[in-house]
């Protein structure tokens, strides 16, 4: 972990929050190649999960709701961790999670496992936000940032139902930002107070949530395979009745293999009728589906539930390696060229040759209006390649002195480091066409 959180921050992928004033726990700004493929992750999830289905709409509801959605939801009473305190280190733990905590003395051990630890017992510890609204502060005012986008899409389902003219089986997916106080924040991108969630709620009559939820469960583990991850640190974990949240009546995750051990990637969860039945009893709206032959029901609700911050931390993970080539170290992130911040270098071989500077940049020109592309004509050509090889870019084109005899330039793939010419007029074309071909990782599983 130690060495993707530095590479992040040497190549501005992440940076500690506000971290000139000490920084703020487990709270991450993202620099340019960290909103890059930020962007590639919401859009390739948007792309899977609207925009290539029929059954699919999508929703931007607020961060700051009617605070009886959070009462009706069960987040008000129930969303909490047990807590814990050390009395003589003062630090706080989540009494489920010790086992992945450090004591405040003994780093080598968990708390409570050293001489001087001074548990107290659990209590529980909301994690909701809370802010006001309006000019005065108090009960009247009193509101949360949300803790999961899923309770805007719950509070919109008869709009939907009625101006969509949807009909069950269908779904609603939302991304965006979601708030909690997480007591044991930590772990960089892994566990965030605030993280940007993508969720998407599938309404099913009642007899069909069983198949539903194993449709999702697969094509959801399937996503992952589609965008490179290795199959051998992946895996579904079904969940016991005890860990199950309130609403749950199944929840598989898909753990990822993190530096941490196995963690919940994204989960899925049958959160049957739950939702609706509590906001229908609190709101007094009635959130139903009526048929055209009278027919009515409470859909049951299928959720896969991830944020983009821990896939982007399992993507890191997942793609980053050390070979030596030609003696000497190279740090690669083999990512999918999908994810991957940049596309492609054009590179000219020698800087201060105008025409090859001429060329590259016209090149350049060219390439940038369809993909995020990458110029870069300082220090040796060595050095340039390593420094794309870092940040993942997958393809680069040198404009070198057989490009101003043929109009070819050589394109070196980033994985196989393997180099062909191609005639500069299909560049474009070549670099599409790459992209959209499957990728597999070489890295050994
Ligand atoms: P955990 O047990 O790790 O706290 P959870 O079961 O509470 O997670 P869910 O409520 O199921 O998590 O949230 C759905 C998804 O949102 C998770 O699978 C994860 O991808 C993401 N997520 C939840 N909490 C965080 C966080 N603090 N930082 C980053 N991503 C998060």
């Amino acid at each position: 972990m130690d060495k993707i959180v530095s590479l992040c921050r040497r190549r501005g992928f992440v940076f500690p929050s506000s971290e000139i004033y000490g920084g703020i726990g487990s709270t991450y700004d993202y620099g340019h190649y960290g909103v890059l493929a930020k962007n590639n992750i919401r859009e390739l999830w948007f792309q899977t999960m609207v925009q290539e289905r029929d059954d699919m709409v999508a929703l931007d509801s607020a961060i700051i709701l009617n605070p009886r959605v959070w009462e009706a939801s069960g987040h008000v009473g129930g969303f909490t961790d047990p807590l814990v305190d050390c009395r003589t280190c003062k630090l706080r733990f989540r009494a489920d999670k010790l086992d992945e905590a450090q004591c405040g003395r003994r780093p080598s051990k968990h708390p409570g496992e050293y001489s001087e630890c001074d548990l107290t017992e659990a209590r529980q510890f909301n994690l909701m936000f809370q802010t006001h609204v309006g000019a005065l502060e108090g009960e009247s005012s009193l509101a949360y940032l949300r803790p999961e986008t899923a309770q805007g899409i719950f509070v919109n389902f008869k709009n939907v139902l009625q101006i969509a003219r949807r009909k069950p089986p269908f779904g609603i997916a939302q991304v965006g930002k979601s708030f909690r106080n997480e007591i044991t924040p930590g772990n960089f991108l892994f566990r965030m107070r605030e993280f940007e969630q993508m969720e998407m709620e599938y309404f099913v009559p009642s007899q069909d949530a069983e198949q539903w939820f194993q449709y999702w469960v697969e094509e959801r583990f399937r996503w992952y395979l589609s965008l490179g991850l290795r199959e051998s640190r992946l895996r579904k974990r079904e969940h016991e009745a005890s860990e199950r949240s309130h609403y749950s009546s199944a929840t598989t995750d898909l753990e990822y293999l993190y530096p941490i051990g196995w963690s919940e990637l994204e989960g899925i969860a049958n959160r049957g009728d739950y939702d609706l039945t509590q906001h229908t009893q609190h709101s007094g709206a009635k959130l139903e589906f009526v048929g055209e032959d009278g027919e009515r029901y409470t859909p049951h609700v299928i959720e896969p539930a991830v944020s983009i911050d821990r896939i982007l931390l399992a993507f890191l993970v997942d793609a980053y390696d050390e070979e030596i080539v030609a003696e000497r170290q190279r740090t690669v992130l083999r990512l999918h060229p999908r994810v991957a911040p940049v596309k492609a270098a054009i590179l000219p071989l020698i800087a201060k040759n105008a025409d090859m500077v001429d060329r590259a940049r016209s090149l350049y020109q060219e390439l940038r209006k369809g993909q995020i592309v990458e110029y870069d004509d300082g220090g040796a050509i060595g050095r340039r390649y390593r420094r794309q090889d870092e940040i993942g870019t997958p393809f680069a084109f040198t404009i070198d002195d057989q490009t101003l005899e043929d109009d070819t330039v050589t394109v070196r793939d980033r994985d196989s480091l393997a180099q062909k010419r191609l005639p500069l007029a299909g560049v474009r074309n070549w670099l599409g066409d790459a992209l959209e071909r499957p990728w597999q990782t070489p890295k050994p599983s």
